[in-house]
């Protein structure tokens, strides 16, 4: 038993309405590789971390494809 975020895993696809224009908003993927340039040591920790991390909830970001607003949003994990 492993517990993954199914859209880091490719397992499911996600998207949402906007809250502004209510076009689409797309995944643009965890929100830990956008801290990369900032604090590469903890998020490199948190990264091997993450490799066998149990009931952790995955930060997305998600862009909007007409008006570029950003939301971020818990995906909560799979057990597969
Ligand atoms: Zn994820
Ligand atoms: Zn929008």
């Amino acid at each position: 038993m492993e517990i993954v975020c199914p859209l880091c895993n490719g397992l499911r696809k996600q998207e949402m309405d906007c809250p502004s224009c209510h076009h689409v908003m797309k995944d643009e993927g965890a929100v830990i590789d956008y801290l990369d340039s900032y604090m590469p040591t903890i998020s490199m920790d948190i990264k091997n971390q993450n490799d066998g991390v149990i009931g952790e909830e995955c930060l997305h970001l998600f862009r909007c494809s007409y008006c570029k607003k950003e939301k971020k949003i818990l995906i909560s994990p799979y057990i597969i």
